[in-house]
């Protein structure tokens, strides 16, 4: 083999913690899987080894909540979406409070400490609706966090309540939001978003929304969808976002990938399988060198794959999931308990450790 001058470079810089470009991501993403995935493991080391008394290196964190689904209505059609349905189809829903609360208090017995609350943009339903259903839960489960309303979600409430993002976000906050989700990032690249949801937020909408909350004191969570009509050089410039956007604004605690998960929708692409999802994560976590923290998708990836992601950058197995509706419609079904997941991060020498929103240890 001739020896690469350039390539043995760009290795030593990400080894000692260098920040990348785009050019090198896109040469990075070349190598051999385990050369990446040693790499995105001492990325995460470099990363994590200070937190939790200089032990962030040997724990590996999850969350126990909820993914509740308020309303399945929704008027923006995504392409990838397997979960909206119309106001008039026989299965649409809104969530009603009873019917929230006993989620909740579900929740509370298996010791969760919040929920993720998201659902379709729907056409008809107030802001007192949402203030009213936030301070609910807030009086009566306090110190439960409500990480909730994704960007687009907000994009949407700016269009239907004419009101600045500002003022949403605070009213929102007063009345018991505790932090942002960062679903409907999918990939924050224009003609991308064009093809596969025309009618939903677009890049600088998502991440203006995020800017005004991280400004407003409130964390979010970064995602990627992947494995649908974008290109690798897509992936890398949604990373370039994020990044510049975390440079500017610090709010993202966590960066979450997943893979298109194609059943019941109208997009047709390839399934991503383990080796392509675990050399975007690696990659992902090099680039990202201003995340803390990104979690491995057992979800989309099954149990095992979620496993071995912990050694190709991720520190985080995510949430158990009590509850998940939206990517089990589109064919991801994988299930996993508490014992699982101890199971799966000890088998790897590494301490399970239950955590909440903020990457804060519980008990
Ligand atoms: S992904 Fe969200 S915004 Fe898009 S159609 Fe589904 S529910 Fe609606």
């Amino acid at each position: 083999m001739i020896y690469d001058a350039s390539l043995d470079e760009l290795l030593q810089k990400v080894w000692t913690g260098g920040r990348i470009d785009a050019a090198e991501a896109k040469r990075l993403y070349t190598l051999p899987l385990e050369e990446l995935g040693a790499l995105a493991d001492r990325r995460r080391q470099l990363a994590k080894t200070p937190d939790f008394d200089g032990r962030g290196n040997e724990i590996v964190t999850y969350i126990v909540d909820r993914n509740i689904n308020y309303t399945n209505v929704c008027n923006v059609y995504c392409k990838f979406c397997a979960f909206y349905r119309t106001e008039k189809e026989a299965d649409a829903y809104v969530i009603t409070l009873p019917e929230l609360d006993k989620k909740i208090e579900e929740t509370l017995a298996c010791g969760g400490t919040q929920m993720l609350i998201q659902g379709g943009h729907h056409p008809k339903l107030t802001k007192q609706w949402y203030l009213d259903l936030l301070s609910h839960v807030k009086n009566k489960f306090p110190g439960f966090n409500i990480h909730g309303f994704s960007p687009s979600e907000f994009i949407h409430f700016r269009e239907v309540f004419n009101e600045p993002l500002e003022t949403l976000i605070q009213d929102f906050v007063k009345a018991g939001l505790g932090s942002i989700p960062g679903g409907g990032g999918e990939i924050l690249v224009d003609r991308v978003r064009q093809r596969i949801a025309p009618l939903k937020a677009m890049s600088d909408d998502w991440l203006e929304v995020m800017d005004v909350a991280h400004r407003l004191g409130l964390a979010s969570s970064a995602t990627m969808m992947f494995g649908h009509v974008e290109t690798v050089e897509d992936r890398i410039e949604h990373l370039e976002r994020l990044r510049a956007q975390q440079d500017k604004s610090k709010g993202f605690t966590a960066f979450i990938a997943w893979t298109f998960q194609a059943e019941h929708t109208k997009l047709r692409a390839p399934t991503v399988g383990a080796h392509e999802y675990l050399r975007m994560q690696a990659l992902s976590r090099i680039y990202l060198d201003n995340f803390k923290n990104v979690q491995s998708s057992w979800v989309t990836q099954g149990l095992e794959i979620g496993q071995v992601a912990l050694k190709y950058g991720a520190n985080d197995l995510g949430s158990i999931m009590l509850e998940e509706n939206v990517v089990s419609q589109a064919g991801a079904t994988f299930r996993m308990t508490v014992p699982d997941m101890h199971r799966l991060i000890q088998d790897l020498g590494l301490e399970p450790r239950q955590r909440n929103n903020w990457y804060q240890l519980v008990n």
